[in-house]
């Protein structure tokens, strides 16, 4: 029946996925403030697909169409956005790396889709707690067979160095070094803190969230022009074999991508300016090298890059998030976000594609076998 034929499509699916390389790369965009019902500049948008009304003062006039693996539209929600990655996010408990990062001009949604707005509620809460929760869900299911700890750390990277916001008076570094990997922890000297419940991450993210909040006073808003993570380390012991798993989530909340006029800024803000720049342009490059399969990839250009290094590539799995806002002031800054975004990308137009809406079986049955022919094109 329909369930079977679901299944293996689904599967097939995933084989898909995973010949295509570990790199996934989706777009939510944001609601247009203030006017229900108007799209701004979205003309329309599907589950892997998303059309821009270009006006003519942007080069050729007329509508542009991006591919991702998955766009999510203003109406999508944090329950919808999770559900899509919940695979991915689950996969730490299995010894992969995973990272996540949310990529966008500031006021483009990415905190929002990482931490949930300022006034949070149960179905307001973004993907850090979100998947915190599953993975605390997941690891209680598989509890008779494998046993597993928890660790986090919350870290900062503004103007190329790390800070630690879980750091307390005096116990550690506040500014760790990154000394390589030491049992898969790439900042040893940060806090890693053990986690069992939801209660614990929210009183972490709220000493983070307060450590963050110390320096916006003296800078205004330091968290749109600094990077955020935040690591889960995952140990698994399987319970018969006696074998151990060890998996790593970085989620990472970008600076604001957008471009600063250098003749407009001076002092400490174009310095930051600058390490954003350099930071963004090193992360492109080593997703871009990934993407290609090249065989250098430049890990140490940045301090961000360094720190994700272990998340990236290899056997690990990237989610690139790209955020853009509908409003037509931003069209410059959301033109250069999808053009970011396409030079990482390897979804090609065209390719085979999962509709998961679909609840006709002649329809899966139509995709199993375009899916099964991509397969064996290896596309
Ligand atoms: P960024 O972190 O990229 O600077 P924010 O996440 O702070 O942007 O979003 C800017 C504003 O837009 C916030 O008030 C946020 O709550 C709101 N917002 C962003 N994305 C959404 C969304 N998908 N639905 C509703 N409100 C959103
Ligand atoms: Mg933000």
């Amino acid at each position: 029946g329909y369930q079977r034929v679901l299944e293996e499509n689904r599967k097939l699916y995933n084989q898909l996925q995973d010949l295509k390389g570990n790199i996934r790369v989706y777009c939510r965009v944001r609601p247009f403030f203030g006017q229900v019902n108007n799209a701004g500049i979205v003309g329309s948008l599907e589950e892997g697909s998303i059309s821009l009304i270009i006006p003519s003062k942007y080069g050729k006039e007329g509508k542009k169409i991006f591919n991702f693996n998955r766009v999510f539209g203003p109406t999508a929600t944090q329950a919808e956005v999770f559900a899509d990655m919940q695979p991915l996010i689950r996969s730490v408990l299995d010894g992969y790396n995973v990272c996540i990062f949310a990529y966008g001009q500031t006021g483009s949604g990415k905190t929002h889709t990482m931490s949930g707005p300022n006034d949070l509620t149960e179905e307001s809460v973004g993907v850090n707690y979100r998947a915190l929760r599953d993975l605390f869900l997941l690891s209680e299911q598989r509890k008779d067979t494998i046993s597993y700890d928890i660790f986090v750390q919350m870290l900062e990277i503004y103007n190329d160095q790390v800070r630690d916001l879980l750091a307390t008076d005096g116990s550690n570094k506040k500014y760790p070094s990154l000394t390589g990997s030491q049992n898969g922890i790439n900042v040893p000297e940060a806090n890693l803190v053990p986690v069992s419940s939801t209660s614990d991450v929210l009183n972490l993210m709220n000493l983070g969230q307060k450590n963050r909040a110390v320096s916006a006073t003296a800078m205004n808003d330091r968290s749109s022009r600094s990077h955020s993570c935040l690591t889960v380390h995952v140990q698994g012991k399987d319970l018969t074999s006696g074998s151990h798993l060890r998996g790593s989530m970085h989620l990472v909340d970008l600076a604001g991508s957008e471009r600063v006029d250098k003749s407009e800024v001076t002092g400490d803000r174009l310095k930051e300016a600058q390490h954003i720049n350099k930071s963004l342009s090193a992360l492109g490059d080593v997703i871009s090298s990934l993407a290609h399969k090249q065989t250098h990839v430049p890990y140490r250009n940045s301090r961000l890059t360094q720190l994700l290094q272990d998340s990236l590539g290899g056997q690990a799995k990237t989610l690139m998030f790209v955020h853009i806002s509908p409003e037509p002031d931003a069209l410059g800054e959301t033109l250069s976000t999808l053009k970011f975004a396409e030079r990482v990308s390897t979804v090609e137009l065209g390719a085979a594609r999962v509709n998961k809406e679909s609840s006709d079986v002649k329809e899966l049955k139509e995709q199993i076998a375009n899916l099964k022919a991509a397969l064996a094109r290896k596309e």
